[in-house]
């Protein structure tokens, strides 16, 4: 007998990531696999999925049930599934009872004010089988509630849904969550809406046309005390395998404390795994700063930013010029 399932967890516990995947293994044994969102939800754009872990997959909306054949449908997965209203539910119970059809719903539990979501209430309260899916705190405990965090503060009271804002959300244990403490310092790698980042890389590279060309391929990392963004930076791979920094900027507020060298010493870290140097393009003015690291100079490209930014920037009082690379053994 087909099963209504409701698997829930925090903010970033891998939920759309767990859909895609088990639409993939109904695909891989021949089966069909339908996956379906709210249509509240268009961050992904439209029709499509997306986790935090960049993996995407296209869906079809709920709202659209009526005009979708199930006859040659193996399983519904649906995502966000929060979001979904009571009838909406009753509709998703109908199909398991009336079709055999399992339908599988993934969703967080609770709003940021720990209020249970609509689609969240009725599937608990209706589902064959509740799991969670868990993930952490900063501090290490179970991640339950959903902390809505903007300007780098938690805040608790607004609006249950909203779109399009400048909020991000995160996971905590329930007493990091009541007292709204935010992890002290913490670095990330961020794999999706990496655009926020965009005013604080501009900071280190003033060509928002040479970051578009790296940040998509590049991996960012984000550190952040207390919740706010204090240092990111931007890592590719060369051709050949070696690895070079191309972003590296710290918010102004937050300089002078040791972060650029907090997040970089954790790309080491990362990288030195993977990779034996490390390369950065910089200016004169930044060397002393890399050469503090252990980066040594590997060689000069003359002319580069005359060539490569379409206005002249000046440090220090002088037009930049001339590329310095360095290179450091990881
Ligand atoms: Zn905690």
């Amino acid at each position: 007998m087909a099963k209504l399932y409701f698997r829930y967890g925090a903010m970033g516990s891998s939920k759309t990531a767990n859909a895609i995947m088990v639409q993939y293994n109904y695909r891989e044994r021949g089966q069909n696999a339908l996956m379906l969102k709210p249509r509240l939800d268009s961050r992904d754009g439209a029709r499509t999925v997306g986790s935090r872990s960049g993996l995407h997959a296209p869906c079809r909306y709920v709202e659209e049930l009526d005009d979708i054949d199930l006859t040659a449908c193996d399983c519904v997965i649906v995502d966000e599934a929060q979001f979904l209203t009571k009838a909406q539910v009753q509709r998703l119970a109908d199909i398991v009872d009336d079709m055999n059809i399992p339908v599988i719903c993934y969703g967080l539990r609770a709003d940021f004010q720990g209020n249970l979501f609509e689609g969240s209430h009725w599937l608990m309260a209706w589902a064959d089988s509740i799991e969670e899916i868990k993930t952490v705190c900063w501090c290490g405990k179970k991640a339950i509630m959903n902390a809505r965090v903007a300007g780098g503060k938690v805040v608790k009271s607004g609006e249950q849904i909203v779109l399009g804002g400048n909020e991000s959300y995160v996971a905590l244990c329930r007493r990091h969550w009541s007292r709204g403490e935010l992890a002290p310092l913490e670095i990330r790698r961020i794999s999706s809406g990496k655009a926020v980042y965009m005013p604080l890389l501009l900071q280190a590279d003033p060509s928002r046309a040479m970051i578009e060309g790296y940040l998509d391929d590049g991996e960012l990392y984000a550190l952040t005390v207390n919740g706010q963004t204090a240092a990111v930076a931007v890592v590719a791979e060369r051709e050949g395998g070696d690895w070079e920094l191309k972003n590296l900027a710290v918010a102004p507020e937050m300089r002078g404390k040791g972060y650029g060298a907090r997040l970089l010493n954790h790309l080491f870290r990362v990288l030195s795994a993977r990779c034996d140097r490390l390369f950065v393009g910089t200016s004169a003015g930044n060397v002393a700063f890399y050469e503090r690291f252990g980066f040594v100079r590997d060689g000069v490209i003359e002319g580069f930013f005359e060539t490569h930014y379409p206005e002249l920037i000046i440090e220090n009082g002088k037009a930049l010029k001339d590329l310095i690379v360095l290179v450091k053994k990881l």
